[in-house]
Protein backbone atom coordinates (compact mmCIF):
# COMPACT_ATOMS: atom_id res chain seq x y z
CA UNK A 1 0.00 0.00 0.00
CA UNK A 2 1.02 3.42 -0.81
CA UNK A 3 0.74 6.59 1.56
CA UNK A 4 -2.70 7.61 1.70
CA UNK A 5 -3.29 11.69 2.45
CA UNK A 6 -6.52 13.25 3.01
CA UNK A 7 -7.17 15.21 -0.15
CA UNK A 8 -8.85 18.42 0.05
CA UNK A 9 -9.89 18.41 -3.66
CA UNK A 10 -12.05 14.99 -2.41
CA UNK A 11 -13.00 15.96 0.98
CA UNK A 12 -11.35 12.15 1.27
CA UNK A 13 -8.31 9.85 2.38
CA UNK A 14 -6.95 8.68 -0.85
CA UNK A 15 -3.65 6.76 -1.60
CA UNK A 16 -1.30 8.84 -3.76
CA UNK A 17 -1.25 7.27 -7.27
CA UNK A 18 1.13 9.06 -9.44
CA UNK A 19 0.95 10.33 -12.97
CA UNK A 20 4.41 8.75 -13.58
CA UNK A 21 5.26 5.08 -11.71
CA UNK A 22 7.81 5.63 -8.68
CA UNK A 23 7.64 9.73 -9.05
CA UNK A 24 5.92 12.24 -7.57
CA UNK A 25 5.69 16.11 -8.95
CA UNK A 26 5.78 18.07 -5.85
CA UNK A 27 4.89 22.00 -5.53
CA UNK A 28 4.63 23.68 -2.95
CA UNK A 29 3.74 27.49 -1.95
CA UNK A 30 6.74 29.23 -0.77
CA UNK A 31 7.30 32.31 1.63
CA UNK A 32 6.57 35.87 0.68
CA UNK A 33 9.99 37.02 1.21
CA UNK A 34 9.45 40.74 2.92
CA UNK A 35 9.68 39.42 6.86
CA UNK A 36 11.27 36.38 8.79
CA UNK A 37 9.10 33.80 8.65
CA UNK A 38 6.80 33.24 11.94
CA UNK A 39 6.87 29.80 13.47
CA UNK A 40 3.31 29.29 12.30
CA UNK A 41 4.76 29.09 8.61
CA UNK A 42 7.81 26.91 9.53
CA UNK A 43 4.71 24.35 10.88
CA UNK A 44 3.83 24.75 7.51
CA UNK A 45 7.47 23.75 5.76
CA UNK A 46 8.18 21.29 8.52
CA UNK A 47 4.79 19.54 7.85
CA UNK A 48 5.88 19.42 3.84
CA UNK A 49 9.23 18.33 4.71
CA UNK A 50 7.94 15.09 6.65
CA UNK A 51 5.51 14.76 3.34
CA UNK A 52 8.29 14.56 0.91
CA UNK A 53 10.41 12.56 3.13
CA UNK A 54 7.85 10.02 3.62
CA UNK A 55 7.39 9.49 0.14
CA UNK A 56 11.14 9.28 -0.18
CA UNK A 57 11.11 6.67 2.85
CA UNK A 58 8.77 4.41 0.53
CA UNK A 59 10.85 4.76 -2.44
CA UNK A 60 9.55 7.39 -4.50
CA UNK A 61 11.60 9.90 -6.51
CA UNK A 62 10.50 13.20 -5.49
CA UNK A 63 10.65 16.16 -7.61
CA UNK A 64 10.08 19.17 -5.36
CA UNK A 65 9.24 23.02 -6.89
CA UNK A 66 9.03 25.91 -4.11
CA UNK A 67 8.49 29.65 -5.35
CA UNK A 68 9.63 32.50 -3.64
CA UNK A 69 6.96 35.19 -3.95
CA UNK A 70 9.41 38.44 -4.38
CA UNK A 71 6.75 40.70 -6.08
CA UNK A 72 2.86 40.68 -6.43
CA UNK A 73 1.58 39.58 -3.28
CA UNK A 74 -0.88 42.46 -2.06
CA UNK A 75 -2.08 42.62 2.23
CA UNK A 76 -4.96 40.51 1.30
CA UNK A 77 -4.87 37.51 -0.89
CA UNK A 78 -7.81 38.70 -2.71
CA UNK A 79 -5.66 41.94 -4.14
CA UNK A 80 -6.67 44.48 -1.49
CA UNK A 81 -4.66 46.62 0.00
CA UNK A 82 -0.17 47.74 0.20
CA UNK A 83 1.83 45.90 -0.98
CA UNK A 84 3.80 43.60 0.87
CA UNK A 85 7.47 43.92 -0.01
CA UNK A 86 6.50 47.57 -0.64
CA UNK A 87 5.54 47.85 3.02
CA UNK A 88 9.02 45.83 4.33
CA UNK A 89 11.23 48.47 2.17
CA UNK A 90 9.38 51.35 3.94
CA UNK A 91 9.84 49.58 7.19
CA UNK A 92 13.52 49.30 7.15
CA UNK A 93 14.31 51.78 4.89
CA UNK A 94 16.19 49.15 1.91
CA UNK A 95 14.92 48.57 -1.50
CA UNK A 96 12.46 45.97 -2.31
CA UNK A 97 15.49 43.86 -4.06
CA UNK A 98 17.46 44.09 -0.86
CA UNK A 99 14.65 43.34 1.17
CA UNK A 100 13.63 40.50 -0.97
CA UNK A 101 17.03 38.49 -0.88
CA UNK A 102 17.84 39.33 2.35
CA UNK A 103 14.18 37.32 4.04
CA UNK A 104 14.85 34.82 1.54
CA UNK A 105 18.00 33.95 3.08
CA UNK A 106 16.88 34.46 6.30
CA UNK A 107 14.18 32.12 5.37
CA UNK A 108 16.66 29.35 4.21
CA UNK A 109 18.66 29.54 6.86
CA UNK A 110 15.71 28.91 9.65
CA UNK A 111 14.90 26.06 6.50
CA UNK A 112 18.00 24.56 7.18
CA UNK A 113 18.43 24.65 11.41
CA UNK A 114 15.16 23.17 10.88
CA UNK A 115 16.42 20.39 9.10
CA UNK A 116 14.02 21.04 6.05
CA UNK A 117 15.50 19.60 3.33
CA UNK A 118 15.84 22.00 -0.20
CA UNK A 119 13.40 21.90 -3.03
CA UNK A 120 14.91 20.44 -6.04
CA UNK A 121 13.99 23.48 -7.67
CA UNK A 122 13.61 27.27 -5.87
CA UNK A 123 12.18 29.70 -8.12
CA UNK A 124 11.37 33.66 -8.11
CA UNK A 125 8.76 35.20 -9.15
CA UNK A 126 10.89 38.23 -10.23
CA UNK A 127 12.95 35.78 -12.52
CA UNK A 128 9.47 34.13 -14.29
CA UNK A 129 7.73 37.62 -15.08
CA UNK A 130 8.14 35.88 -18.90
CA UNK A 131 6.48 32.64 -17.92
CA UNK A 132 4.06 34.33 -16.47
CA UNK A 133 2.96 37.12 -19.26
CA UNK A 134 2.75 33.99 -21.41
CA UNK A 135 0.28 32.39 -19.25
CA UNK A 136 -1.71 35.18 -19.12
CA UNK A 137 -1.62 35.91 -22.70
CA UNK A 138 -2.42 31.99 -23.59
CA UNK A 139 -5.68 32.91 -20.69
CA UNK A 140 -6.61 36.28 -22.50
CA UNK A 141 -6.04 34.02 -26.07
CA UNK A 142 -8.66 31.73 -24.81
CA UNK A 143 -11.20 34.79 -23.46
CA UNK A 144 -10.64 34.26 -19.48
CA UNK A 145 -9.68 37.60 -18.77
CA UNK A 146 -10.96 41.13 -19.28
CA UNK A 147 -9.30 44.45 -18.75
CA UNK A 148 -10.34 47.29 -16.36
CA UNK A 149 -9.47 50.48 -15.45
CA UNK A 150 -5.70 49.42 -16.47
CA UNK A 151 -5.46 45.75 -14.94
CA UNK A 152 -6.49 42.29 -16.25
CA UNK A 153 -8.40 40.00 -14.20
CA UNK A 154 -9.20 36.87 -14.65
CA UNK A 155 -13.18 36.01 -14.83
CA UNK A 156 -14.38 33.37 -12.34
CA UNK A 157 -18.04 33.02 -14.40
CA UNK A 158 -16.07 31.33 -17.01
CA UNK A 159 -14.34 28.59 -15.01
CA UNK A 160 -17.80 26.79 -13.96
CA UNK A 161 -15.48 24.51 -11.37
CA UNK A 162 -14.53 27.66 -9.33
CA UNK A 163 -15.58 26.38 -6.17
CA UNK A 164 -14.43 22.67 -6.11
CA UNK A 165 -11.52 23.20 -3.79
CA UNK A 166 -13.58 25.18 -1.45
CA UNK A 167 -16.77 24.21 -1.33
CA UNK A 168 -17.68 27.50 0.34
CA UNK A 169 -20.97 29.13 0.15
CA UNK A 170 -20.24 32.60 -2.18
CA UNK A 171 -20.71 34.41 1.18
CA UNK A 172 -18.11 32.31 2.82
CA UNK A 173 -15.75 32.92 -0.20
CA UNK A 174 -16.65 36.60 -0.82
CA UNK A 175 -15.78 36.81 3.08
CA UNK A 176 -11.92 36.33 1.71
CA UNK A 177 -11.91 39.47 -0.79
CA UNK A 178 -13.88 41.70 1.74
CA UNK A 179 -11.01 44.10 2.38
CA UNK A 180 -11.80 46.66 -0.17
CA UNK A 181 -14.12 46.32 -2.99
CA UNK A 182 -12.91 46.99 -6.14
CA UNK A 183 -15.32 48.69 -8.71
CA UNK A 184 -13.61 47.08 -11.64
CA UNK A 185 -14.24 43.64 -10.81
CA UNK A 186 -17.40 42.21 -12.51
CA UNK A 187 -17.20 39.93 -10.29
CA UNK A 188 -16.21 40.24 -6.55
CA UNK A 189 -13.72 36.75 -6.50
CA UNK A 190 -12.62 37.86 -10.15
CA UNK A 191 -8.96 38.52 -9.22
CA UNK A 192 -5.42 40.42 -11.08
CA UNK A 193 -3.57 38.96 -13.53
CA UNK A 194 -1.94 41.95 -14.48
CA UNK A 195 -1.36 45.16 -12.58
CA UNK A 196 -0.29 48.98 -14.49
CA UNK A 197 0.47 51.25 -13.02
CA UNK A 198 -2.98 52.13 -12.07
CA UNK A 199 -2.46 50.25 -8.82
CA UNK A 200 0.61 51.87 -6.98
CA UNK A 201 1.92 55.03 -8.80
CA UNK A 202 5.41 54.61 -7.16
CA UNK A 203 5.97 50.85 -7.59
CA UNK A 204 9.43 49.77 -8.04
CA UNK A 205 9.46 46.63 -9.42
CA UNK A 206 7.66 46.92 -13.13
CA UNK A 207 7.89 44.79 -16.05
CA UNK A 208 7.06 45.38 -19.72
CA UNK A 209 3.95 43.81 -21.21
CA UNK A 210 1.48 43.54 -23.86
CA UNK A 211 -1.05 45.59 -21.27
CA UNK A 212 1.53 48.20 -20.29
CA UNK A 213 4.13 48.38 -17.95
CA UNK A 214 3.34 46.70 -14.54
CA UNK A 215 3.34 44.07 -12.29
CA UNK A 216 2.09 40.12 -11.83
CA UNK A 217 -0.59 39.34 -9.30
CA UNK A 218 0.45 37.17 -6.68
CA UNK A 219 -1.38 34.03 -7.97
CA UNK A 220 -0.21 33.56 -11.83
CA UNK A 221 3.67 32.96 -9.96
CA UNK A 222 2.47 29.32 -9.23
CA UNK A 223 0.68 28.43 -12.30
CA UNK A 224 3.48 29.54 -14.74
CA UNK A 225 6.05 28.55 -12.63
CA UNK A 226 4.91 24.99 -11.50
CA UNK A 227 4.05 24.04 -14.92
CA UNK A 228 8.08 25.54 -16.28
CA UNK A 229 9.13 22.86 -13.96
CA UNK A 230 7.09 19.94 -13.11
CA UNK A 231 4.95 20.35 -16.35
CA UNK A 232 0.85 20.19 -16.56
CA UNK A 233 0.20 17.39 -14.66
CA UNK A 234 0.94 17.44 -11.17
CA UNK A 235 0.55 15.04 -8.41
CA UNK A 236 0.70 16.90 -4.96
CA UNK A 237 0.30 20.14 -4.36
CA UNK A 238 0.78 21.50 -0.72
CA UNK A 239 0.44 24.72 1.32
CA UNK A 240 -1.49 26.06 4.83
CA UNK A 241 -5.14 26.27 4.92
CA UNK A 242 -5.40 29.70 4.84
CA UNK A 243 -4.33 29.30 0.74
CA UNK A 244 -7.59 26.89 0.28
CA UNK A 245 -10.45 29.35 -0.58
CA UNK A 246 -8.46 32.02 -2.29
CA UNK A 247 -4.97 31.31 -3.42
CA UNK A 248 -5.08 28.02 -4.60
CA UNK A 249 -8.90 28.09 -5.70
CA UNK A 250 -7.55 30.98 -7.93
CA UNK A 251 -4.57 28.86 -9.33
CA UNK A 252 -6.39 25.83 -9.87
CA UNK A 253 -9.25 28.23 -12.04
CA UNK A 254 -5.95 29.97 -13.93
CA UNK A 255 -4.04 26.91 -14.42
CA UNK A 256 -6.99 24.77 -15.42
CA UNK A 257 -8.49 27.24 -17.76
CA UNK A 258 -5.08 27.77 -19.29
CA UNK A 259 -3.93 24.08 -19.72
CA UNK A 260 -7.47 22.39 -20.77
CA UNK A 261 -7.28 19.86 -18.27
CA UNK A 262 -6.99 18.63 -14.55
CA UNK A 263 -3.96 19.68 -13.15
CA UNK A 264 -2.95 18.65 -9.35
CA UNK A 265 -4.32 15.38 -8.35
CA UNK A 266 -3.87 15.59 -4.54
CA UNK A 267 -4.07 19.04 -2.39
CA UNK A 268 -2.93 18.41 0.54
CA UNK A 269 -3.48 21.62 3.50
CA UNK A 270 -1.70 21.81 6.99
CA UNK A 271 -3.46 23.67 10.29
CA UNK A 272 -2.11 26.50 11.59
CA UNK A 273 -0.03 27.30 14.53
CA UNK A 274 -1.96 28.99 16.73
CA UNK A 275 -1.74 30.88 19.92
CA UNK A 276 -3.51 32.38 22.50
CA UNK A 277 -6.61 30.64 20.26
CA UNK A 278 -5.83 33.21 17.32
CA UNK A 279 -3.45 32.88 13.98
CA UNK A 280 -0.15 33.99 14.20
CA UNK A 281 0.30 36.74 11.59
CA UNK A 282 3.02 39.15 10.37
CA UNK A 283 1.19 41.72 10.37
CA UNK A 284 0.70 42.14 13.99
CA UNK A 285 4.27 42.83 14.49
CA UNK A 286 6.20 41.23 17.13
CA UNK A 287 5.64 37.59 16.15
CA UNK A 288 7.84 34.19 16.88
CA UNK A 289 10.42 33.76 14.53
CA UNK A 290 13.06 30.22 14.78
CA UNK A 291 15.86 33.11 16.07
CA UNK A 292 13.53 34.28 18.72
CA UNK A 293 13.03 30.77 20.04
CA UNK A 294 16.97 30.19 20.02
CA UNK A 295 17.65 33.60 22.02
CA UNK A 296 15.07 31.62 24.47
CA UNK A 297 17.71 28.61 24.81
CA UNK A 298 15.29 26.15 22.37
CA UNK A 299 16.64 24.82 19.35
CA UNK A 300 15.32 24.80 16.03
CA UNK A 301 14.52 20.93 16.40
CA UNK A 302 13.18 20.84 20.05
CA UNK A 303 10.31 23.48 17.85
CA UNK A 304 10.29 20.24 14.94
CA UNK A 305 10.09 17.60 17.04
CA UNK A 306 7.11 20.45 19.03
CA UNK A 307 5.57 19.84 15.67
CA UNK A 308 5.57 16.28 14.62
CA UNK A 309 4.30 15.41 18.39
CA UNK A 310 1.01 16.41 16.44
CA UNK A 311 -1.10 15.48 13.13
CA UNK A 312 -0.71 17.72 10.97
CA UNK A 313 -4.20 18.34 10.04
CA UNK A 314 -5.09 19.82 13.57
CA UNK A 315 -4.63 23.00 14.56
CA UNK A 316 -1.82 23.12 16.94
CA UNK A 317 -1.61 25.58 19.92
CA UNK A 318 1.70 26.88 21.17
CA UNK A 319 3.38 28.13 24.25
CA UNK A 320 6.22 27.76 25.90
CA UNK A 321 5.38 25.34 28.99
CA UNK A 322 4.42 22.70 25.22
CA UNK A 323 7.45 23.82 24.02
CA UNK A 324 9.20 22.91 27.24
CA UNK A 325 7.90 19.40 27.26
CA UNK A 326 9.01 19.26 23.92
CA UNK A 327 12.74 19.95 23.96
CA UNK A 328 13.18 17.63 27.57
CA UNK A 329 11.20 14.67 26.03
CA UNK A 330 13.47 15.04 22.57
CA UNK A 331 16.63 15.21 24.61
CA UNK A 332 15.46 12.13 26.71
CA UNK A 333 14.77 10.37 23.66
CA UNK A 334 18.42 11.38 22.57
CA UNK A 335 20.22 10.59 25.87
CA UNK A 336 18.17 6.69 25.11
CA UNK A 337 19.57 6.61 21.76
CA UNK A 338 23.17 7.41 22.88
CA UNK A 339 23.29 4.57 25.67
CA UNK A 340 21.62 2.39 23.19
CA UNK A 341 24.76 3.44 20.63
CA UNK A 342 27.33 3.00 23.32
CA UNK A 343 26.50 -0.28 24.59
CA UNK A 344 27.07 -1.56 21.26
CA UNK A 345 29.61 -4.60 20.61
CA UNK A 346 31.38 -5.61 17.56
CA UNK A 347 29.57 -9.41 17.56
CA UNK A 348 26.40 -8.25 17.21
CA UNK A 349 24.66 -8.61 13.67
CA UNK A 350 21.67 -7.29 12.03
CA UNK A 351 18.75 -9.10 11.28
CA UNK A 352 16.87 -7.43 8.34
CA UNK A 353 13.76 -9.88 8.29
CA UNK A 354 13.25 -9.07 12.27
CA UNK A 355 13.68 -5.51 11.53
CA UNK A 356 10.91 -5.85 8.69
CA UNK A 357 8.29 -6.41 10.73
CA UNK A 358 9.41 -2.64 12.85
CA UNK A 359 9.99 -0.87 9.12
CA UNK A 360 6.78 -2.08 8.28
CA UNK A 361 4.87 -0.85 11.49
CA UNK A 362 6.45 2.05 11.00
CA UNK A 363 5.49 2.34 7.25
CA UNK A 364 1.72 1.65 8.06
CA UNK A 365 1.65 4.98 10.45
CA UNK A 366 3.64 7.28 8.18
CA UNK A 367 0.86 6.01 5.56
CA UNK A 368 -1.90 6.66 7.34
CA UNK A 369 -2.35 10.56 6.56
CA UNK A 370 1.15 11.08 8.21
CA UNK A 371 0.58 9.67 11.52
CA UNK A 372 3.46 10.54 13.51
CA UNK A 373 2.78 11.10 17.06
CA UNK A 374 1.85 6.81 16.43
CA UNK A 375 5.28 6.55 14.09
CA UNK A 376 7.12 7.85 17.42
CA UNK A 377 5.27 5.30 19.23
CA UNK A 378 7.04 2.49 17.14
CA UNK A 379 10.10 4.20 17.90
CA UNK A 380 9.57 3.81 21.54
CA UNK A 381 8.76 0.21 21.38
CA UNK A 382 12.36 -0.26 19.20
CA UNK A 383 13.95 1.59 22.29
CA UNK A 384 12.25 -1.19 24.81
CA UNK A 385 12.12 -4.47 22.56
CA UNK A 386 13.87 -7.02 24.61
CA UNK A 387 14.53 -9.01 21.81
CA UNK A 388 16.55 -6.60 19.90
CA UNK A 389 20.49 -6.21 19.93
CA UNK A 390 21.19 -2.49 20.20
CA UNK A 391 23.23 -2.27 17.04
CA UNK A 392 19.47 -3.28 15.30
CA UNK A 393 17.79 -0.85 17.45
CA UNK A 394 20.21 1.55 16.56
CA UNK A 395 19.73 0.88 12.54
CA UNK A 396 16.07 1.18 13.08
CA UNK A 397 16.31 4.27 15.27
CA UNK A 398 18.22 6.43 12.07
CA UNK A 399 16.30 4.64 9.24
CA UNK A 400 12.85 6.24 10.76
CA UNK A 401 15.01 9.40 11.32
CA UNK A 402 15.20 9.79 7.65
CA UNK A 403 11.47 11.18 7.81
CA UNK A 404 11.59 12.77 11.27
CA UNK A 405 15.15 14.25 10.63
CA UNK A 406 16.05 15.32 14.07
CA UNK A 407 19.69 13.97 14.25
CA UNK A 408 18.58 11.27 17.15
CA UNK A 409 21.58 9.44 16.59
CA UNK A 410 24.14 11.90 15.29
CA UNK A 411 23.88 14.72 18.31
CA UNK A 412 27.75 14.33 18.54
CA UNK A 413 28.83 14.57 14.73
CA UNK A 414 26.68 17.33 14.63
CA UNK A 415 29.84 19.89 14.70
CA UNK A 416 31.57 18.22 11.58
CA UNK A 417 28.55 17.67 9.63
CA UNK A 418 27.88 21.29 9.64
CA UNK A 419 28.30 23.10 6.23
CA UNK A 420 31.55 25.37 6.81
CA UNK A 421 29.99 27.04 3.47
CA UNK A 422 27.03 27.98 5.69
CA UNK A 423 29.14 29.28 8.24
CA UNK A 424 31.30 31.32 6.17
CA UNK A 425 28.13 33.07 4.15
CA UNK A 426 26.68 33.76 7.89
CA UNK A 427 29.82 35.21 8.70
CA UNK A 428 30.21 36.99 5.89
CA UNK A 429 26.41 38.52 6.09
CA UNK A 430 27.12 39.29 9.75
CA UNK A 431 29.85 41.48 8.56
CA UNK A 432 27.88 43.49 5.86
CA UNK A 433 24.97 43.82 8.48
CA UNK A 434 27.49 45.39 11.05
CA UNK A 435 29.08 47.46 8.36
CA UNK A 436 25.00 48.76 8.06
CA UNK A 437 24.89 49.17 11.28
CA UNK A 438 22.55 46.41 11.41
CA UNK A 439 22.86 45.30 14.98
CA UNK A 440 19.98 43.35 15.00
CA UNK A 441 20.65 41.01 12.34
CA UNK A 442 24.49 40.84 13.39
CA UNK A 443 23.54 39.92 16.81
CA UNK A 444 21.17 36.98 15.11
CA UNK A 445 23.91 35.58 13.31
CA UNK A 446 26.07 35.38 16.11
CA UNK A 447 22.80 33.72 18.02
CA UNK A 448 22.30 31.18 15.17
CA UNK A 449 26.00 30.10 14.92
CA UNK A 450 26.20 29.64 18.71
CA UNK A 451 23.08 27.47 18.97
CA UNK A 452 25.72 25.08 16.65
CA UNK A 453 28.53 25.88 19.43
CA UNK A 454 30.07 28.20 16.86
CA UNK A 455 31.51 31.03 18.14
CA UNK A 456 32.28 34.12 16.06
CA UNK A 457 35.81 35.96 17.15
CA UNK A 458 35.40 39.82 16.15
CA UNK A 459 38.63 41.70 15.41
CA UNK A 460 39.79 45.08 13.53
CA UNK A 461 40.12 42.95 10.32
CA UNK A 462 36.75 41.72 10.50
CA UNK A 463 35.23 38.58 12.35
CA UNK A 464 36.42 34.55 11.86
CA UNK A 465 34.85 31.91 13.77
CA UNK A 466 35.53 28.72 15.76
CA UNK A 467 34.11 25.79 17.40
CA UNK A 468 33.09 26.04 20.99
P1 LIG B 1 3.28 33.36 3.46
O1 LIG B 1 4.76 33.61 3.57
O2 LIG B 1 2.47 34.32 4.24
O3 LIG B 1 2.83 33.25 2.04
O4 LIG B 1 2.98 31.94 4.15
C1 LIG B 1 3.80 30.82 4.01
C2 LIG B 1 3.08 29.54 4.39
O5 LIG B 1 2.71 29.54 5.77
C3 LIG B 1 1.78 29.33 3.63
O6 LIG B 1 1.70 27.96 3.23
C4 LIG B 1 0.69 29.65 4.65
O7 LIG B 1 -0.48 28.93 4.37
C5 LIG B 1 1.34 29.16 5.92
N1 LIG B 1 0.86 29.79 7.17
C6 LIG B 1 0.58 31.09 7.40
N2 LIG B 1 0.22 31.29 8.71
C7 LIG B 1 0.30 30.08 9.32
C8 LIG B 1 0.07 29.59 10.68
N3 LIG B 1 -0.28 30.40 11.67
N4 LIG B 1 0.25 28.27 10.91
C9 LIG B 1 0.63 27.43 9.94
N5 LIG B 1 0.87 27.82 8.66
C10 LIG B 1 0.70 29.11 8.34
ZN1 LIG C 1 1.01 29.24 -4.59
Amino acid sequence: MGLAVYNTLTGKKEEVIPVEEGKIRLYTCGPTVYDYAHIGNLRTYIFEDVLKKSLKYLGYEVRHVMNITDVGHLESDADAGEDKMARGALREKKTVWEIARFYEEAFLDDCRLLNIEKPTVICRATEHINEMIEFISLLEKKGFTYSANGNIYFSIDKFPDYNNLARLSMEELRAGSRVEIDINKKNPLDFVLWFTNSKFSNQIMQWESPWGKGFPGWHIECSAMSVKYLGERIDIHCGGVDHIPVHHTNEIAQSESGLGHKWVNYWIHGEFLVMDNEKISKSKGDFLTVAKLIEKGYSALDFRYFCLQSRYRKQLAFNFDSLEDARKSLKRLRGRVRNIAESRNENETIDTVELKAYKDKFINQISDDLNLPNAFSVLSEVIRDGKLNNSEKLYLIEDFDRVMSLELSTETEIKSSIDSHWIEQLVEERNQARKEKNWARADEIRNLLLEQDIEIVDSKEGSTWRYR
